[in-house]
């Protein structure tokens, strides 16, 4: 049976994709399942396709074309060393470039082809991607919509009729479509979108800010050499990438300008909440073209049955967020948003030749995991806040990090719970594992802490806990996350409101916040790494300084609580002689409840 493959011909990358054992696989070079469309000639006048191309860009931009997809269909022509091109003749090079890619993975010559093209693309726009097709020497089967192709990776055949939202953000462009299938018949029902927005947008900003804080230090533009911009380029494109798993991003180059003789390095960090605040307008204006796609289309958002996500950009937290919040559900994103295209368009093509294709079948994480924190409800302290991590259906493997704080002046001790589900209160969600990180500086609040979650394909979890100022780290291992998530989903709604009931009535359940001590079990297959004698003396030493603390606060409380405190440190105290770490935690989980409390009075 002859091979159809699949090709997503972008703005700023493009993918090749085949049919494998009835499943789409994006086909690599090196490992990279990415090339960027960009077309250039070196020095010597030898054709450069891909990042080699891209990276001279900057350099050396008469002798480079990108963004070449947004000439097709137009009467003009493009310049590249002697000769011009038109712009089929560009897109041609790079699709080449892809039927090579497909034929030294396949060992095989490849003919024939399927090719995306954006949903607005008119007739004139669609016959020049077909021509670019046959100059490279493919038969092109059919010319597909992008957001149709990402249907059929994702939801070829729904059980019934249903309703998508494809929201695709790539590097130069972004659209919005809401398309109907059905048996495998996929209708695009509205498109909106802008030719000119993307994750290049968002490169820009971070650049400016890393330039503007570079000249107010030294009163040097950066922008103004084509070197340091440059090297800027590709170090703010990377930070930005960074800042979609991490909360910080440090960007660092070495000797990017001279300043009287003098080599001057740059070195800046930026927070995930500054970036944001720098692509929020960009990100505010796709939700614009969200709501004239949803009035196109004559429907309420809250008749869309999914909502899936297309195009490299959209790993920004942000575009969750925001997307999730005005759409009111969460958004999928469980297959690679910038392979998904190219996956539909090779799930075409095997339909076409008449090659089985089932369900991209992929490993995500079914429940968002996430830790307990402080949070305040209507300025009152509510100790078992959620702060989710990694967010259900995001694909495996994951690392992310967030940052959290302690919450009060002097605090040495941090609890780290975690927990896997959807709720903002952690009661109503289950706890995977805790632990303690000890021996934090004795500095004022809030004193940051770095948590970051790692899931492998094998359901292993590493949770790491790491003092920002000081480095000082500590992790967990966490196996059978898998087995953990089937666990959950067997828990039905009755076993987690008793549960909800038990927990209200255990007074060992402390509030605990990054920083507020609570720690009990350790559960069967976590292993707690240096639980040693140095441990038990550190945690001694900590729960002395809770008893001096709870007998200064006993002094003045009301009888009450004054009597559950000196109890409560009477405990501790044998807890201490017996030198059982356990218990003290135990008892001090307690015991810091209260104490948290009467401190907040
Ligand atoms: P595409 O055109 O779909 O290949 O998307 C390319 C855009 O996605 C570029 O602007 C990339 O910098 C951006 N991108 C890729 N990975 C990430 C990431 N992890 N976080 C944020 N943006 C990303």
């Amino acid at each position: 049976m002859e091979v159809i493959i699949g090709i997503d011909l972008g703005t700023t990358n493009s993918e090749v994709a085949v049919i494998r054992s009835g499943s789409p696989v994006v086909l690599t070079d090196d490992g990279d399942p990415i090339l960027p469309s960009v077309v250039g000639l070196d020095p010597q006048g030898k054709l450069l396709v891909g990042r080699a191309a891209r990276n001279q860009y900057v350099l050396a931009p008469e002798r480079t074309i990108r963004s070449i997809k947004r000439k097709m269909g137009q009467d003009v022509t493009v310049e590249l060393g002697k000769e011009k091109y038109r712009p089929q003749e560009i897109s041609a090079i790079i699709l080449r470039a892809l039927k090579q890619r497909a034929e030294r993975a396949l060992g095989h010559e490849v003919k024939k082809a399927v090719i995306t093209v954006p949903a607005f693309f008119n007739e004139g726009q669609r016959e020049a991607t077909r021509e670019a097709g046959e100059l490279a020497g493919l038969e092109v089967v059919r010319i597909i919509n992008e957001p149709t192709a990402a249907i059929l990776t994702y939801d070829p055949n729904p059980p019934e009729m249903e309703r998508l939202l494809v929201y695709d953000l790539g590097g130069g462009t972004f659209d919005v479509s809401i398309a109907m299938v059905e048996s495998g018949v996929v209708e695009i029902l509205s498109s909106h979108g802008d030719t000119h927005l993307g994750g290049d947008d968002f490169d820009q900003r971070l650049l400016d800010l890393v330039c503007d804080r570079f000249q107010t230090e030294h009163g040097i533009d950066l922008r103004e050499s084509i070197r340091a911009r440059s090297r800027l380029l590709a170090a703010v494109e990377d930070a930005k990438k960074r800042l979609s798993s991490e909360p910080v991003a440090s960007i660092t180059e070495e000797f990017i300008a001279e300043k009287k003789g003098e080599p001057l390095h740059l070195s800046i960090e930026v927070m995930r909440e500054e970036y944001e605040s720098l692509i929020e307008p960009l990100l505010a204006k796709t939700l614009k073209c969200v709501d004239d796609a949803l009035t196109d289309a004559n429907l309420q958002a809250q008749q869309i049955d999914k909502v899936v996500l297309v195009g490299g950009a959209t790993r920004t937290p942000l575009v969750h967020h925001m997307l999730s919040t005005r759409l009111g559900r969460p958004v999928h994103c469980e297959i690679e948003p910038d392979l998904a295209v190219a996956m539909g368009a090779a799930v075409q093509g095997g339909l076409i030749s008449g090659v089985e294709v089932g369900t991209v079948l992929v490993d995500i994480t079914p429940h968002t995991l996430g830790i307990e924190v402080l949070d305040y409800s209507d300025g009152f302290p509510a100790p078992h806040g959620f702060s989710p991590i990694i967010e259900r259906n995001t694909p495996l493997p994951v690392s992310k990090t967030e940052i959290y704080s302690t919450s009060r002046d002097g605090q040495i001790v941090a609890s780290i719970r975690v927990f896997q589900g959807e709720e903002d209160d952690t009661r109503l969600n289950s706890l995977v594992g805790e632990f303690q990180i000890q021996g934090l500086a004795p500095v004022p609040y809030p004193n940051q802490i770095l948590v970051k979650l790692d899931l492998d394909l094998n359901g292993i979890l590493k949770v790491t806990a790491t003092e920002r100022a000081t480095g000082l780290a500590k992790h967990v291992v966490i196996e059978n996350m898998m087995e953990r998530f089937r666990k959950r989903e067997r828990v039905g709604a009755l076993d987690r409101i008793n549960e909800l009931f038990a927990d209200s009535d255990d007074d060992s359940f402390s509030p605990t916040k990054p920083g507020a001590l609570s720690i009990e079990a350790s559960f069967d297959s976590q292993k707690e790494e240096n639980s040693d004698d140095a441990e038990l003396r550190e945690t001694i030493e900590t729960a002395r300084s809770l008893i001096a603390k709870s007998e200064t606060l006993a002094a003045s409380a009301a009888g009450e609580d004054a009597a559950e405190m000196r109890g409560l440190v009477q405990d501790l105290q044998a807890a201490i002689s017996r030198n059982s770490i356990d218990d003290i935690r135990r008892v001090s989980a307690a015991l810091e409840d209260i104490v948290y409390y009467l401190s907040d009075v």
